[in-house]
């Protein structure tokens, strides 16, 4: 079994109120400079900038997972990740057909952009990407699944999580991996949460800028792929997360 330090929640110059640095090869030299392996960009409700983060995974040999952030209709955030960049884009569709159909307000949000093969901007995506889309968590998880995604509800700590919108983690629902955000210990978790005793638990760096980009956990995996990645978010056969 080999160990990876791994990225699995960061954000791009796409999702407003993050630093305009924060660019898919710019990230990806960030984290090849602190041994990351594998990574998953995961813009809020987009992933405008997959194709191009994908490229520039691959020039520098890291794993790329096909990802999003998602704020369902009950204004809770769940990291969807697939095996293809095509099986994403179908999953992009779904969640643009569900957006609140506004546009962003670029003054008080910041702008949403949309890099090329250069890492260069291309354009500006007008219609508004924050905030909830019109899927409630249940239509969300059974979606991702359908497509043979994986889900991973975000930052059970703070806020717009499962724990904060709903005060539980529904188990007909059947996460077996949870993420607490960087700012909480694990001990410290399991103390306020108790019922997190129950699940795997990851935590990322979920950046808005370069310099917060780091690995806070290592994953077990035999051999660099998506279903090996899905296995440690399953814990089946041996895969799995352990924290740094
Ligand atoms: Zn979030
Ligand atoms: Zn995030």
């Amino acid at each position: 079994m080999k160990k990876v330090k791994s990225d699995l929640h960061l954000h791009s110059v796409l999702s407003p109120c993050g630093d305009l640095l924060i660019t898919p090869g710019e990230i990806v030299k960030k984290a090849k400079e602190k041994n990351i392996e594998v990574l998953a960009l995961t813009d809020h409700n987009s992933a405008e900038n997959a194709e191009v983060f994908e490229y520039y995974c691959s020039e520098n040999d890291i794993l790329f997972i096909p990802a999003m952030e998602v704020e369902t209709k009950e204004e809770i955030h769940i990291l969807c990740y697939f095996s293809d960049l095509n099986t994403l884009k179908k999953w992009q569709s779904i969640v643009y057909e569900h957006l609140p159909g506004k546009d962003n307000d670029e003054d008080f949000f910041g702008p949403q952009i949309k890099c090329d093969f250069a890492d260069e901007y291309k354009e500006k995506i007008t219609q508004m990407l924050a905030g909830a889309v019109n899927l409630s968590l249940e239509e969300t998880t059974k979606k991702v699944s359908e497509l043979g995604g994986i889900a991973v509800p975000s930052h059970l700590d703070r806020k717009n999580s499962i724990i904060s919108q709903l005060g539980f983690i529904p188990p007909d629902l059947d996460f077996k991996t949870v993420e607490i955000s960087k700012n909480i210990s694990l001990e410290n978790a399991l103390k306020k949460y108790p019922q997190l005793n129950n699940y795997q638990i990851i935590k990322n760096s979920d950046s808005h800028y370069l310099k917060d980009i780091k690995a806070y956990h290592y994953l077990y995996l035999d051999g660099l792929n998506f279903f090996e990645f899905k296995k440690a978010l399953k814990m089946v056969d041996g895969r799995k997360i352990i924290l740094i």
